[in-house]
């Protein structure tokens, strides 16, 4: 009954979202031509330069064949990212590669598509990305509006209150189902199952699959020609890394990915991270360091009874690696001792609890013994 009213209202409302739809997109894009931080522009090869900006990096390959991105950063950056890319290939963007799912490296997606580029991912980020869309904001948003309605309507029965905030949910529920569809139009073309090879400017150029690592999406962008490798957010320059658990990333795989990186480079390898300076090998070795210490400490504090609490607290083995900035970007030092004291949690909790009852046993049978 509730979800009918919601569905007719829906088709009322229609023309007076556009309208305030479109009212948002104009904001949007001056917000975006004031934008403050420019994207500066790295040459990393002949062939292949890097952008910062906003987001998580960009990879740009210019060749025989056209241009190639890695990644699009933010929707309302995008026009200008285009216009730099533009100005320094002279061409349209042809493909785009995404490293993963996280809106500050598919942001602008939307906007390159519609500007004839061809987006290719792993599966695992198209479906991430088509869930996020209909799950996360869909479905999981129209469940609230529905107990909204219920609430209010069981406390104001009869007043016209009811049908105001009923008003009010549907054109939300309408601007969350259009910004769906338009979206889609964000989602890549071509998607694949572990690993691919992409033939393009004379490179046979990788695209390797990390499984449940930053998240399960993951992959690993190799021009073994230009001994590039973009590694989006399975490897972050000197900052600690976000661990994505509830899109499939685990301490576990966040390591192998990291491995993975270090048995592909050499130390002429050009490493483009998700985020930070351009790298080399020797910082992914760091960074494997950094979280293989840091599990120990944590999972010894974890098994000697530490809390959570008491884990994210402890600076006595991160103070080296948050003089070095470790800490001072997206994830803390605190966020990242919680994250890894959960990993640990996950993967050693079952054996305390057993360790644990064993112990009390031990100790019940020794009281009894000496009484
Ligand atoms: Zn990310």
């Amino acid at each position: 009954m509730i979800k009918n009213t919601i569905l007719s209202l829906f088709l009322v409302l229609g023309s007076m979202t556009l309208t305030a739809q479109e009212k948002d997109s104009t904001k949007e894009g001056r917000d975006g031509t004031n934008y403050k931080d420019k994207p500066i522009v790295t040459n990393v090869t002949n062939t292949i330069f890097m952008l910062k900006g906003m987001g998580g990096n960009i990879a740009v390959q210019d060749g025989i064949d056209g241009v190639l991105m890695i990644d699009t950063q933010f929707e309302r950056i995008s026009k200008f990212i285009e216009d730099i890319v533009e100005r320094e290939t002279e061409k349209k963007v042809e493909f785009i590669i995404n490293t993963h799912h996280h809106g500050d490296h598919v942001g602008g997606n939307k906007n390159f598509s519609r500007e004839g580029a061809t987006i290719i991912a792993h599966k695992n980020v198209r479906n991430l990305m088509t869930n996020a869309l209909i799950e996360k904001e869909g479905l999981a948003l129209r469940k609230k509006l529905e107990e909204d309605i219920n609430a209010a309507e069981k406390q104001q029965k009869g007043s016209g209150k009811v049908e105001q905030l009923k008003q009010t949910i549907a054109t939300r529920m309408e601007q969350q189902m259009e910004k769906i569809e338009m979206d889609h139009e964000a989602l890549p073309a071509i998607s694949f199952d572990n690993d691919l090879l992409f033939h393009y400017n004379d490179e046979d150029i990788q695209l390797i699959y990390t499984p449940n690592a930053h998240t399960n999406g993951d992959i690993l962008v190799y021009f073994p020609k230009s001994n590039v490798m973009h590694t989006g957010d399975a490897f972050v320059n000197m900052l600690y890394p976000f661990i994505d658990a509830e899109n499939g990333g685990s301490y576990t795989g966040y390591l192998n990915g990291l491995k993975r990186i270090e048995n592909l480079a050499n130390k002429e390898t050009k490493i483009i991270p998700g985020h930070g300076e351009l790298a080399s090998i020797s910082n992914v070795q760091e960074l494997s360091r950094v979280l293989e210490l840091y599990y120990t400490r944590i999972k010894t504090a974890f098994l000697q009874n530490k809390t959570e609490d008491q884990v994210a607290a402890m600076r006595d083995f991160t103070k080296i690696y948050d003089d070095k900035g470790y800490g001072d970007g997206f994830i803390t030092t605190e966020a990242f001792l919680r994250s890894i004291y959960k990993e640990v949690e996950k993967n050693e909790g079952a054996y305390k609890r057993r360790n644990d009852a064993k112990q009390k046993k031990y100790e019940e049978s020794q009281k009894k013994a000496g009484n």
